[in-house]
């Protein structure tokens, strides 16, 4: 599977990157890579993307992954082992032996001598934004770190591999900054996350629309915005991925009996990340 998708590519009509989300089906859209043209897949299965018309480039062939923001679309690769050990080491403070070397030196995990009478492992901030244990203020941080090495690395490359990476690297830091995370009482034990770029006023009377058919006398209730806090999303519905609930198709939704502990999250949010 080639799991390189171009999220983002050049249009004939306005200056600047433009997301598959923001293309309309006139075309004009090229790979900023190679220049050649490039149409917008919007399926259900796979992730929305940018499909070369023709054979995909070499440019984009040759990456192993596009330049894009840490922490947001994956949280480490673990395998399903890996995992399970970081799991048992997570509540007891031991696994399976084989795993435990992988995870220490992917930094997963560490060794602590103090821990118990003869010490033991205890997971890293790392291995807890694999687990999704990590509080959200804190994983805000850690992401925002590497959102700055990442930045570093890629200006340090652009005299070998020109500027594009960077240029698409800058353009989904800036497209999130501009969204707000805004979380939302439905009803009852109802609960929606959710990021826009537009008002919240035009969000909620879409959110009212779609949720008619499941919950008809819901009363949306805002219980909170925060700005340039779209690239916290993704990790939210990961950590509180055993919290889904589903309304048909729609997959926004949670059920908190104590939303207390979740609001006090958010609220502890800081977010400084410079646009550059
Ligand atoms: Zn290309």
């Amino acid at each position: 599977m080639n799991s390189v998708w171009l999220e983002y590519a050049l249009s004939s009509r306005q200056s600047g990157l433009v997301h598959v989300s923001e293309a309309d089906t006139s075309g004009g859209y090229t790979c900023p890579y190679c220049g050649e043209g490039v149409i917008a897949r919007r399926g259900r299965q796979n992730t929305w993307h940018f499909a070369h018309s023709g054979d995909t480039c070499h440019s984009v062939r040759a990456k192993r992954v596009l330049p894009l923001l840490p922490l947001y679309y994956d949280f480490y690769h673990l395998t399903p082992t890996e995992m399970a050990a970081l799991r048992r080491i997570y509540n007891y403070g031991y696994g399976d032996k084989r795993a435990t070397g992988r995870l220490e030196s992917g930094g997963f995990i560490a060794w602590n001598p103090y821990r118990g009478r003869m010490g033991s492992y205890d997971v890293t901030r790392k291995g807890e934004i694999s687990l999704g244990t990590l509080s959200l203020p804190l994983f805000a941080a850690v992401q925002a770190d590497e959102i700055r090495i990442m930045r570093e690395k890629l200006k340090r490359e652009t005299e070998q591999m020109g500027s594009i990476d960077l240029m698409l690297y800058e353009t989904q830091i800036a497209r999130l900054h501009e969204a707000s995370l805004y979380f939302l009482q439905v009803t009852g034990h109802v609960y929606k996350i959710g990021i826009t770029s537009r008002p919240l006023e035009t969000r909620l009377s879409e959110i009212a629309r779609d949720i008619k058919p499941y919950l008809p006398d819901s009363e949306i209730k805002p219980l909170g915005v925060w700005q340039h806090a779209g690239r916290l999303e993704r990790y939210w519905k990961y950590r509180y991925r055993h919290s889904q609930y589903r309304l048909g198709s729609l997959t926004e939704y949670y059920w908190f009996n104590d939303v207390a502990p979740v609001l006090r999250e958010l609220r502890r949010l800081h977010l400084e990340i410079e646009v550059q």
